[in-house]
Parts: structure tokens; C-alpha cells; sequence
């Protein structure tokens, strides 16, 4: 009987960020797909920080494949409309095989879809033309509302969602500071992507750097990190100024993620309330139903002419996905982080 492999959450307690026996590779029959289901080969994984919180609030059934959305090709089809060889958008985890369709237990807002070559690199529809694009682009043009002469600044701005949400405020005429770490990922982001500035938040003199970038204050924030980053922005912000909490990286390991999103709105107000400061929370999925067409139309010819660039950080191999995972949590990433597991056919 052929069988695929797995990744899963060990019985280990779970750590405040994930170490080696947080995971255990499994091997199991290939499924069969039943009637409306088809059974696809993984090619990408995507791993991205939510997947830390997934764990942490025990959404995954034990035993489960580790959640992830994924990109795949169909080798078994029961499903109208997809056949063999069919590229897709879907959500097999971490693992090498799984079933799509009917009755495949998924996010609701992580619709599976066939995938057209022709309108970019497969791996980038779980990056900068799926999820993450639609991410920035919600959070930056939807809920921040650049004005060209704005200053804008994007935390983690060189990894998946940061390096196009900088790109977005660029391209509506706003000034764009990036806060990054290491200095090969600042240079990355004022070089390659056209940011006007880049700040390291490992430089002893963060906040002091920062507010030199901003000579006339912050009017747009695109938080991705929290923490120490946010308290460095926070006496920036002009009056009038639009944040957006797309996510709080830096506090993923804390038992209690509403905590730690209250503890830092309590930080804020004070300043929040002087400055009329508008701070909006950001959810995704609940931009796919009216946002995701009209996002794609328009991200689409920005990245294939170039408008828009975008870095992925692609590591080999299933037995690479827990080391890359952590490594992605801790900035170890230059750039979206995937996972390849089998050949890509379009390469
Ligand atoms: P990234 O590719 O940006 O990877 C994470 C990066 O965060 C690291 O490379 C590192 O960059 C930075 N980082 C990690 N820890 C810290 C820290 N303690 N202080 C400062 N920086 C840190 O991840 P994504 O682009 O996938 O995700 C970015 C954010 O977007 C996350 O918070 C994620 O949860 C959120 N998100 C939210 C969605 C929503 O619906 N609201 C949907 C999708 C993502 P560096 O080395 O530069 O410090």
C-alpha cells in the first residue's frame, strides 16, 4: 500500500516557541478521494507565523497533519472541473500528500482554487498574489488610506507581508521607513524595494534611529511585530495617524495572545487619544469575499512588470519544515518563507 509522510505536533508540552521534539514525522496509506474530492501531491508549503498560534490555541486535532496552505498538483481527480496535473491553491499542511474538496476540513476563508501559470510563479499564490499580498494590501491601501506625502512604516517590512505593504504605501506616493533586523535584510529593503529608509531594531540605538528616519512624524503604521518595535513608534505618530495590527510577532510565544494585543493598546492610549490616532485590527480573511478579485487585477501587473518585487526564502525538503519554521519565528527567514517538497512542474 503506498504511503505519504507528515509532519505533527509531538505529545510534548508545547514551549513558548517551537524546538525539536515539538514535531513528529509520520507516515500513513495514501488516502482515496471519495465523490467532489480530489487527491493532490504538495509541491510548496508555506510557513507563516499564524501557524504558531494555531498550536498555541489548540485548533489542530492531535495526530493531524501540521496546518499550512500549500500549493499542490492534482494526481487523483473526483472533483468537477480539476483533473490530473491540475495546479491548485489548498491547504494539505505539512505533508507530502492530501485530499482537497467536499468535506476536507479547512479555514473557511482559505478557499481551494486551480491555479493559472500564466499569471506568476505557483509559489507565489500563497505569497504576494494570495493570502499575504491581500494582507497588505488590506492593511495598508483598505484600512490605512496612504496620501502621497505621508510617512509610512512597516515593521518585519522585509518579510512576506512587510516587504509588499512598503510597497504599496511607495506606490501611493507616501515616504516608506522599514524596520528590519540584520543589516543584509535593511540593505534589501531600501535598495531592492525603494523604501526611503531602513532602521535595524537590533541597533542599541533603535528608537533614537527611528525617530531620525521620521523627521515629520509617523502618519501611517503597519504593525508586524509589537513589542519593543511598537513602543519605538509610538511617540511618532502624528495627529491624525492610521495604524493598522496586522500582527504581533514578537509576542507569539506568550500563553495568552488577547493579553498581550491589551497590554499593548494599553501602552498606546494615552498617546492614541491625544493624537486621534486610528488603530484597526486586521483580519484577512474577512477582506476574500468582497477584496480578493479586485487585489489580484491590480497586484498581479504590478509584480509581473516588476512595480512590485518580492522575495521568497524557498528551503528543500520535508525534513526541513520544523528547523525552517522556527527559524522563520526568530527572523532566521530573508524574505517568505516556503517550504519545497516535490518537484515544481512549471520550473
Ligand atoms: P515574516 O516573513 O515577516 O517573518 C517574520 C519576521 O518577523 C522575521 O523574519 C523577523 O524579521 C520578524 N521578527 C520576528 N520576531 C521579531 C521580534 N521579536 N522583533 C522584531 N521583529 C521580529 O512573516 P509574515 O510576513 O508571514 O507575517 C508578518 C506578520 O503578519 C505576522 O505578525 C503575521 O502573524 C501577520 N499576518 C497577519 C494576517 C492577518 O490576517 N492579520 C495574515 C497574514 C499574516 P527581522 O529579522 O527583520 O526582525
Amino acid at each position: 500500500m503506498p504511503t505519504y509522510r507528515y509532519w505533527t505536533r509531538s505529545a510534548a508540552p508545547l514551549p513558548a516557541w517551537p524546538e525539536p521534539d515539538t514535531f513528529e514525522l509520520r507516515e500513513a496509506p495514501v488516502p482515496e478521494p471519495a465523490e467532489g474530492q480530489a487527491l493532490t501531491r504538495t509541491i510548496y508549503v508555506s510557513l507563516d507565523p499564524y501557524q504558531w498560534g494555531y498550536k498555541k490555541r489548540g485548533v489542530e486535532p492531535p495526530g493531524a497533519p501540521c496546518h499550512a496552505r500549500t500549493v499542490a498538483q492534482v494526481v487523483e481527480s473526483r472533483m468537477e472541473g480539476l483533473a490530473p496535473g491540475d495546479l491548485v491553491f489548498n491547504t494539505n499542511g505539512w505533508a507530502e500528500m492530501g485530499l482537497m474538496g467536499e468535506g476536507v476540513p479547512r479555514p473557511g476563508y482559505m478557499i481551494p482554487r486551480r491555479l493559472d501559470p500564466a499569471q506568476g510563479r505557483i509559489s507565489q499564490a500563497v505569497g504576494v498574489l494570495g493570502m499575504l499580498g491581500l494582507t497588505a494590501y488590506a492593511g495598508m491601501v483598505l484600512q490605512c488610506e496612504p496620501k502621497p506625502g505621508d510617512t509610512a512604516v512597516v515593521s518585519a517590512a522585509s518579510g512576506g507581508v512587510g516587504q509588499i505593504a512598503g510597497q504599496l504605501a511607495r506606490l501611493k506616493g507616501c515616504r516608506v521607513v522599514g524596520i528590519a533586523g540584520k543589516p543584509e535584510k535593511c540593505r534589501f529593503v531600501t535598495e531592492e524595494l525603494g523604501f526611503d529608509a531602513c532602521v535595524s531594531h537590533l541597533s542599541p540605538t533603535f528608537a533614537d534611529d527611528l525617530r531620525a528616519a521620521c523627521p515629520a512624524g509617523v502618519d501611517v503604521y503597519f504593525e508586524n511585530v509589537g513589542g519593543a518595535v511598537f513602543d519605538a513608534v509610538l511617540p511618532l505618530f502624528n495627529p491624525g495617524a492610521r495604524m493598522t495590527i496586522c500582527g504581533l510577532i514578537a509576542t507569539y510565544g506568550d500563553p495568552d495572545g488577547d493579553a498581550a494585543r491589551a497590554a499593548l493598546m494599553a501602552r498606546g492610549e494615552a498617546i492614541f487619544t491625544a493624537r486621534q490616532v486610528s488603530v484597526r485590527g486586521l483580519f484577512v480573511g474577512d477582506y476574500v469575499t468582497d477584496h480578493h478579485d479586485e487585489f489580484l487585477a491590480q497586484m498581479g501587473p504590478w509584480v509581473a512588470s516588476g512595480q512590485v518585487k518580492y522575495r521568497e526564502d524557498i528551503r528543500q525538503g520535508l525534513e526541513t519544515l520544523p528547523a525552517a519554521f522556527a527559524e522563520m519565528l526568530s527572523g532566521g527567514n530573508f524574505g517568505k518563507m516556503l517550504v519545497q517538497v516535490s518537484e515544481d512542474p512549471t520550473l
